[in-house]
C-alpha cells in the first residue's frame, strides 16, 4: 500500500533528509504536499521531482516565483497561512512537521486535528503549545511520532515497555561546539562558529540552540509532553560523541539505550516506516572505531539555558511559550550580528522575568502571548542585567 505524505519545511535540513528517504523508497510513498517559507526555487525543484498535488510558500511575496516555476506541471502553487492549513488538511496518511519555530504550530495542529500520523521535528510548536497539541492528539486519535533523535530514541526504548514502570529517562546532549569553552571564550564566538556543530548537520536556528544548549532545554519540555513520567524523572547527560541518542531506565534498573550514527535520516526513517522498518544509506555504527563513549554532567553556569528551560517547564502555563518566543528573537538577533552569544540566554531570562501573562487556553491566546513576548524580548537587546 502506498502511504501518502505531506512535508512541511521541505526545503530545510529535516525536510530534505525526509525526501532523501522517499527517493530511496519511491514505490512505498506518494507525496501530496510540500511547503517552504520563501525559497520558491528549491521548492519548485522538489515539486517537479516529487509531483505533489500542492506546493505552498508561507511567504506570499514568493508566490509569483513559485507559480511561474511550476508552470506546465500538475502541482497547484499556493501561498500564505491559509494555504499552509489547506495543505495540512489534505488528509495525508503521514505528515512531517519540520517548519522551524513557532511558525509551524498552526499547520502542525491542523495536521494533528486530522487524526492521521504526524512526525514531529518542529519542537518549538510542542514547547509553546504542549497542552493544546496533546489535547488535539487525544481528541482526534492522531498518532504523534517524535523525530528529534533523542525523543525518537526514547520512543524506541519504550516499545514493549510500560511508562508507569519507567524510573528515569535520560536525554543525551552533545554539548555543542562550545562544550569546553570558558565564559570569556563564549562571549566572543561568531554566528559562523555557532552554526558549525561538531556532530550534526542542521539548520541555523537549531545549531545555535545546540551551542547554547537551549536545544536540550527545549527537548526537556518536549519530552515532558511526549513521555509524561514527571519532570523529576527527566535527566540530561552530556555525551560528546552523540552515539547514544537517549536512554530509558526501568524500575528494575535495566537501562535501554538507542544508538546510531549521528544522521537524522535514521530517526526520520524510523518515523516514516513505523511500525515497520525501511533501509537507509546511513553509515553503520562502528563502535570499535569510535573506541570510547564519554559522559559528563551539564554545566548550568556556562549553559544557563538549561536552567531556564527546566524552570519554565516546572512553571508551566505560558512560561514555556515565552521562553521559546524570546529565544527565537534572541537567536535571530545573534545570527544577524546584533547581539553576542551570551546575550541569547540573558534576553530569554530578562523576558521571562519581565513578562507574566495568564496561561493560554486557546490558540489565539497563545499567539497573543507569543507576540507580546517577542515584542518584549526586542526591547531587551541592549538592556544589560543591572539596568533591567
Ligand atoms: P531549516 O532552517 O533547515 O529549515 C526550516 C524549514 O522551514 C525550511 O523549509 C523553511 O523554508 C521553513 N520555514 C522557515 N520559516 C518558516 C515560516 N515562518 N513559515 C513556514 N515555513 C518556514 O530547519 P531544520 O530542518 O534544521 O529544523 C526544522 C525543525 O526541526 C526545527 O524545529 C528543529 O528544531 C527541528 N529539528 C531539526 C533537526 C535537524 O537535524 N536539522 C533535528 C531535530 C529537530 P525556506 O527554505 O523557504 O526558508
Amino acid at each position: 500500500m502506498t502511504r501518502t505524505l505531506s512535508i512541511f519545511g521541505a526545503t530545510g535540513s529535516v525536510g530534505l533528509s525526509t525526501l532523501d528517504l522517499v527517493r530511496q523508497h519511491r514505490e512505498q510513498y506518494r507525496v501530496v504536499a510540500l511547503t517552504a517559507n520563501g525559497n520558491a526555487a528549491d521548492l519548485a525543484k522538489l515539486a517537479r521531482e516529487f509531483e505533489p498535488e500542492m506546493a505552498v510558500v508561507a511567504d506570499e511575496a514568493a508566490y509569483p516565483a513559485l507559480k511561474e516555476a511550476l508552470t506546465g506541471t500538475a502541482t497547484k502553487a499556493a501561498a500564505g497561512p491559509a494555504a499552509l492549513i489547506e495543505a495540512a488538511q489534505m488528509g495525508a496518511d503521514w505528515t512531517m512537521a519540520a517548519i522551524v519555530g513557532c511558525a509551524g504550530l498552526p499547520s502542525t495542529l491542523a495536521a494533528l486535528e486530522g487524526g492521521k500520523t504526524v512526525a514531529l521535528a518542529n519542537k518549538e510548536a510542542l514547547v509553546s503549545a504542549g497542552e493544546l497539541m496533546m489535547a488535539a492528539v487525544e481528541r482526534s486519535g492522531a498518532t504523534l511520532l517524535p523525530v528529534d533523535s533523542e525523543h525518537n530514541a526514547i520512543f524506541q526504548c519504550l516499545a514493549g515497555g510500560r511508562i508507569d514502570q519507567v524510573r528515569k529517562i535520560t536525554l543525551t546532549a552533545s554539548g555543542g561546539p562550545f562544550r569546553t569553552f570558558s565564559l570569556d571564550q563564549m562571549r566572543a564566538v561568531t554566528p559562523a562558529q555557532a552554526v558549525a556543530h561538531p556532530n550534526w548537520d542542521m539548520g541555523a536556528k537549531i545549531s545555535v540552540d545546540s551551542a547554547t544548549m537551549m536545544n536540550k532545554g527545549l527537548e526537556l519540555i518536549e519530552a515532558h509532553h511526549l513521555f509524561p513520567v514527571g519532570l523529576d524523572k527527566l535527566d540530561i547527560v552530556v555525551h560528546p560523541q552523540s552515539v547514544i541518542h537517549s536512554m530509558v531506565e526501568y524500575v528494575d534498573r535495566s537501562t535501554l539505550a538507542q544508538l546510531g550514527s549521528p544522521d537524522m535520516r535514521i530517526p526520520i526513517a524510523s518515523a516514516l516506516a513505523w511500525p515497520e522498518r525501511i533501509e537507509t544509506n546511513s553509515l553503520p555504527l562502528d563502535l570499535a572505531k569510535i573506541g570510547r563513549l564519554d559522559f559528563e554532567q551539564p554545566d548550568l553556569v556556562r549553559f544557563p539555558a538549561l536552567r531556564l528551560a527546566r524552570a519554565a517547564a516546572e512553571q508551566g502555563g505560558a512560561t514555556p511559550a515565552i521562553l521559546n518566543a524570546a529565544n527565537e528573537v534572541a537567536v535571530a538577533a545573534f545570527l544577524a550580528g546584533q547581539v553576542g552569544f551570551l546575550d541569547i540566554a540573558r534576553i530569554v531570562e530578562q523576558t521571562l522575568s519581565g513578562y507574566v501573562p495568564n496561561a493560554p487556553h486557546s490558540l489565539d491566546a497563545l499567539f497573543s502571548i507569543d507576540a507580546a513576548a517577542r515584542a518584549y524580548a526586542e526591547t531587551q537587546m541592549d538592556i544589560l542585567p543591572d539596568a533591567a
